[in-house]
């Protein structure tokens, strides 16, 4: 498909709180999804394409979906190359690749398979480069080869390397349309968002709200404002919060979240020719991000980036302090920066896996909280959606 612009799809509107107790007059829900990042909105969509019958409400603090991790990345479908054979990351990643672009072919969101190449350009990466050929085709990556100069410079004329790892499979998309395409499935099946609620605390009640049956909707979320949403069961999808709200809801805090910016610069215009699909480098084994890359967008643009600094908000995406020095002659200004929400165990260990934990205490049947989910996440978030729908089914009896 295409690389034609996006469509103007920000005109979607934004529901409010007060819209939503006018449009729908009560506030109990069966389940409710907090957060409407990428992983919340496929998983919310996910669980009412799976029961119809049920009513479904996403929580969002902010005014639109998708304001962080979700809309501040690279805006790459990952083809599942790099994780450990075997674990959440690579059967997600690589399932999750190939719904994604299912999704985008058929709701005619822009996206394009452009390919990568990951390229050692020193000797002593080229055993590096070939352990992560093997990982790749362990973990079922499509169309993997191992490439040479003279095919490197086919596929990439400005690019000078020894040795590289083509992934045709590799593509961009703009992860804020994907999220807002679910959404839009989302309502037309009968699901309601609710922005500008804050989630604040999450509690087992001792009644029911008024009108309502019984102790059929024993859970209360209360928003900062001190607005209430009564339900059965709790998804969170908090992403950088997601210890915070595990935590309010008199769950384990751990793991924790540890903030870490990326920044990214743009090339000058005049230099884009310079690039035609992703180029990444070899990933440094010491690191868990996957190094500084080359990644083409809808716009024309080439984003180089995202670095890694530790991070002094969870939600702060301006750089105080920047050195010039390091800045490439062909590198023009300033780009976007994002956020990723790393989970940290309690020796301090960054840890590597998706992880989706219960609850625990008299809520612990009632919720699930999705505690890591970084990049590949938004590559991986409808098929993150089916797991966490079933698990949900399961815990729930649904
Ligand atoms: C710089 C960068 C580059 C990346 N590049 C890629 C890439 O190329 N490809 C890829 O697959 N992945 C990439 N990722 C990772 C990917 O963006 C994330 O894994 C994914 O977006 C996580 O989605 P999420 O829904 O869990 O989190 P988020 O998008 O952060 O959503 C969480 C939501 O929860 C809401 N929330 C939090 N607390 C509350 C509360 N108390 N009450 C109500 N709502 C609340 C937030 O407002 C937010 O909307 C990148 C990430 C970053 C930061």
């Amino acid at each position: 498909m295409s690389d034609r612009p996006p469509p103007q799809r920000d005109a979607i509107p934004l529901l409010t709180s007060s819209l939503f107790i006018f449009c729908f007059g009560f506030r109990t829900f069966d389940v409710v999804v907090i957060g409407a990042g990428i992983i919340g909105v496929t998983t919310a969509r996910q669980l009412l394409q799976n029961h119809g019958d049920l009513k479904f409400a996403i929580l969002e603090k902010e005014q639109e979906i998708a304001s962080h991790q979700s809309g501040h990345n690279s805006g790459v479908i990952h083809s599942g190359i790099y994780y450990t054979p075997g674990s959440l990351k690579a059967k997600l990643c690589v399932r999750g690749a190939a719904l994604l672009y299912e999704f985008c072919e058929r709701k005619s969101i822009p996206h394009r398979r452009c390919g990568k190449l990951i390229v050692a350009v020193d000797q002593q990466e080229i055993p590096r480069l070939r352990a992560l050929y093997e990982r790749g085709l362990r973990n079922q990556v499509p169309g993997l080869a191992m490439i040479g100069p003279k095919q490197i410079k086919e596929k990439e004329p400005y690019c000078r390397g020894l040795m590289a790892v083509d992934s045709p499979n590799t593509g961009i998309v703009i992860y804020k349309y994907v999220a807002k395409s679910c959404l839009d499935e989302f309502w037309d099946y009968g699901g309601c968002l609710i922005t500008d609620f804050e989630v604040a605390g999450i509690e087992m009640t001792r009644e029911s709200p008024m009108g309502s049956e019984g102790m059929q909707y024993p859970v209360m979320i209360r928003s900062t404002k001190g607005e209430d949403v009564y339900c059965k069961y709790v998804v969170t999808c908090a992403g950088l919060f997601s210890d915070r709200l595990s935590q309010i809801s008199g769950c384990s805090p751990e793991p924790r979240i540890v903030p870490f910016r990326g920044d990214y610069l743009m090339l000058k215009p005049e230099k884009r020719y310079l690039v035609k699909g992703n180029i990444y480098p070899v990933p440094d084994p010491r690191f868990p991000f996957l190094g500084v890359h080359f990644t083409p967008r809808f716009d024309g643009n080439v984003w180089l980036g995202p670095n890694a600094v530790l991070a002094f908000k969870r939600e702060g995406y301006k750089l105080c302090d920047f050195s010039a020095r390091d800045v490439a002659d062909a590198v023009a200004y300033r780009g976007p920066s994002g956020v990723r929400a790393q989970a940290l165990d309690r020796d301090g260990n960054l840890v590597d896996d998706f992880v989706f934990d219960s609850g625990t205490g008299t809520i612990a049947s009632r919720i699930l909280h999705v505690r890591n989910a970084p990049s590949p996440a938004a590559t991986s978030s409808l098929a993150i959606a089916e797991m966490i729908a079933d698990e949900a089914a399961k815990r729930f009896g649904l």
